[in-house]
């Protein structure tokens, strides 16, 4: 009997780091997720889990590892697989990759959070069979992993969805924004700390009727747009903590149709509520994602040396 390969996949979040196990995505096997704090005691909690379920189960094929940012995630560079520079000082130039991966000695393949979630988005959530779509997180920042011609775009470094500069709504023009770097740009508008700052208190505390709700959507409707003028994507999937207010879909669908003003064409023109949508898979678009990583990596390795393009491979012989 042939066993099947097991897979290891990494959400590491600025929140929580997510570590599962599988066979394959849809069927979890074991998973444990552990504060961020330091590099030191979250990627040594990080090994010991993967170290004791290797173990358990046996040794794991590969490791996917979505990570937040800023990374670097060119293959070539020196500093490939570092997080860099981070607003989490602790976690500035910290060699995620290279410690996880060497640690473990397996191979493992490494990318942003959100190019992860979209990954996992594309091949078993809300943006299955399609070639063209965004996925964006609105938590503790704003992030967007971008798929055209179903590949994700990643340019010199990483887009930067959430520094885009966006107008100011007639009935918010006095909160200078959170963003250390640029005060109000989209995510020090709509991420959570913005929320709380602008509001004074959890957005999860602010009642449905705030006129919070009404500004973060015209404020994500804003967004939606720029991706669609800029991607012409075929869907829109906003996840992410403050996503969790699920009353803000009909809100920013609304704001989209009115700002558009009739200019939309193609799936934007259409039934909006299958074009601006939550993730299919929920919170676990991320260590979908992940594992997912880890599987094609696998099935890269198999292949002949020659296939092997863009080697991931880190580990150490
Ligand atoms: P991270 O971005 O750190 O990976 P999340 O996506 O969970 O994690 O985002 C965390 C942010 O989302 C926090 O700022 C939190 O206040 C906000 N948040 C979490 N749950 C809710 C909710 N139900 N409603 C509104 N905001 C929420
Ligand atoms: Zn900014």
């Amino acid at each position: 009997m042939i066993t099947p390969k097991l897979y290891g996949g990494l959400e590491a979040g600025g929140t929580k780091f997510n570590c599962v196990l599988a066979h394959t995505p849809s069927k979890i096997l074991a998973r444990a997720s552990f504060p961020t704090t330091t590099p030191e005691e979250t990627i040594g909690h990080v090994i010991d889990f993967f170290q004791s379920a290797s173990r358990e189960r046996g040794p794991l094929s590969a490791l996917g590892i979505a990570s937040f940012g800023p990374v670097d995630r060119s293959t070539g560079s020196e500093t490939y697989g570092y997080i860099t520079a981070t607003p989490k000082l602790k976690w500035v130039d910290t060699d995620l990759l290279g410690q996880i991966a060497n640690a473990l000695r397996v191979p493992a393949e490494f990318d942003t959070d959100v190019n992860g979630a979209a990954l996992g988005e594309g091949v078993l959530g809300a943006a299955k069979g399609l070639e063209n779509y965004v996925y964006v997180t609105i938590g503790t920042g704003v992030g967007a992993g971008i798929m055209a011609n179903g590949r994700p775009v990643n340019g010199a470094i990483h887009p930067e969805v959430g520094h885009i500069f966006i107008p100011r709504d007639p009935q918010d023009t006095d909160f200078p924004g959170a963003c250390p770097y640029h005060g109000d740009c989209l995510e020090g508008l709509v991420a959570g700390p913005a929320l709380e700052q602008r509001w004074g208190c959890k957005a999860d505390q602010l009642p449905v009727d705030h006129q919070a709700w009404d500004i973060q959507a015209r404020y994500l409707a804003i967004m939606c747009i720029n991706l669609t003028v800029c991607y012409s994507p075929e869907r829109i999937i906003l996840g992410g903590g403050v996503m969790q207010q699920g009353h803000l879909f009909p809100k920013i669908r609304a704001h989209f149709k009115k700002l558009m003003n009739g200019y939309e064409q193609g799936p934007a023109a259409g039934n909006l509520e299958n074009f601006i949508v939550p993730p299919g898979l929920g919170n676990a678009a991320g260590e979908t994602g992940a594992l997912l990583m880890a599987q094609r990596t696998a099935e890269r390795l198999e292949q002949p040396p020659g296939d092997m393009t863009s080697t991931i491979n880190r580990v150490q012989q």
